[in-house]
Parts: C-alpha cells; structure tokens; sequence
C-alpha cells in the first residue's frame, strides 16, 4: 500500500472555463502531464460533456457567460462523483466558500501554475481513493481502518478521530517518513494554512496511549515515521 495518488494517465479531467487560451494552456498542460484534458466554454457544455464521458476531476471556473458556475457545481455533484476543484478569483472568500458548500471538493485561486494545480488534482484524487483499506499490521501495533480500531499487542487502544487519521498515514507506508504538510493535507483538510506545529500536539498524546514512545520516531527537520516494528 502507498499513499500515491492514481496515475494521471487515462484520468479524465474536464476543464470548464470561457476564457478559451486559459482553457487552450490548461488542456495542454495537463494533456503533457498525462491527463485526458477536454474543455467546456460554458456550463452547458461543460454538464453535456461530462454526461458524454464522465469525468474523473473538473476543474471548474465559476464566471461562466451562461450560468451561475456554483449551479454547475452543484448539477455536477448531484450526477456523479467527479472530483470538483471549483477556480475562483483572489479575495472572493464567500464564493470559494459557497462553492464548498455546493459540493466542490476543493478549490484554486488566479492565477495559480501548474504545480499546484496537479497538486491540487493530486490531492482530491488520493482523497476519493475507494476505502478499500486493509488491516495494517506493524509489530505489536494493530490497525484496522474499517472500524477506526487500534491495539497495541492485543490491548486495544482508544484514539481521537484525528490521532487515528495520523496514525493511519503514518501507517499506509510503514518505515517511511510522513512530513507534517503531508499529514495535515491527509488528517486535517487541505485548506489549513496555519502552523504545522499543531501534529505535534496530538503526536504526544498519540505516543502516550499507546504506550510506546518509539512507536513513532519524530525524524528532525523532515517528519514523522511508524517506527521499525517490534
Ligand atoms: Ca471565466
């Protein structure tokens, strides 16, 4: 098991944007990263396109010249599952925030480059990803991801919803080393911009409960790792 996002190759993305060489670039640059990138200039097109083929990820710009882009979000949401990265201008906080509320999955302010956009792609995908999450078995140390249970050589320990979401990232690839970024787009929500400070909180605690400090080795400067299993 890895904590890799699915190959861009053969993931449909469905660009929805009016501006058409904005739309020309994004198709691009996501055709060059692998992805099958197609465009829609409005909201009508862009419902009849993904009823055509559906799309795995849509990139969403809500000025559209037909209807409302939250609408679209919406009629998106209620078909299908595609992950919907909704594309709004910088300081539009209550559109961005309405459009989480419309069912968006996650959202990228203009103008914004490639790296964060195939991040931001990234990051629904591996969020969508079917739970088809096995028991983790490390040493003495028991997870079991279907019923949030954890035990440490048969004693089993009680967990906040949150350690247990740490603990499981760490988890999904034992031995390696998880940085504090990385958990918090994983456990906490993507949109957290504060310190990364805030794990170490809950690391302690996490620590504490089960009983082994060593369990998870804090790796300075980088991270935190599952430690070698005992
Ligand atoms: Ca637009």
């Amino acid at each position: 098991m890895t904590q890799d996002a699915p190959e861009p190759a053969g993931l449909r993305v469905l660009v929805v944007e009016d501006d058409e060489s904005i739309a020309a670039a994004l198709v691009r640059g996501l055709g060059r990263a692998g992805y099958l990138a197609e465009a829609a200039g409005t909201g009508a097109q862009a419902l009849e396109a993904d009823a055509r083929s559906a799309a795995d990820v849509v990139l969403l710009d809500l000025g559209l010249p037909d209807v409302d882009g939250l609408e679209v979000c919406r009629a998106l949401r209620a078909r299908g599952d595609a992950a919907i990265i909704v594309v709004t201008a910088r300081g539009e906080e209550p559109e961005r925030v309405a459009a989480l509320d419309s069912g968006a999955d996650d959202y990228l302010v203009k103008p914004f480059g490639y790296a964060e956009l195939f991040a931001r792609i990234r990051a629904v995908l591996r969020r969508m990803q079917p739970s088809t999450r096995e028991t983790v078995r490390h040493g003495r140390l028991v997870i079991d991801p279907r019923s949030h249970r954890v035990s440490v050589e048969g004693r089993e320990v009680a967990l906040t919803p949150r350690e247990f979401d740490i603990l499981e990232c760490l988890a999904l690839d034992p031995g390696r080393v998880v940085s504090r970024q990385e958990i918090l787009e994983r456990a906490w929500d993507a949109h957290w911009y504060g310190p990364t400070k805030v794990i170490d909180v809950h690391v302690v605690s996490l620590r504490r409960k089960l009983g082994d400090p060593t369990l998870i080795e804090t790796v300075y400067g980088k991270g935190f790792r599952l430690g070698d299993p005992r």
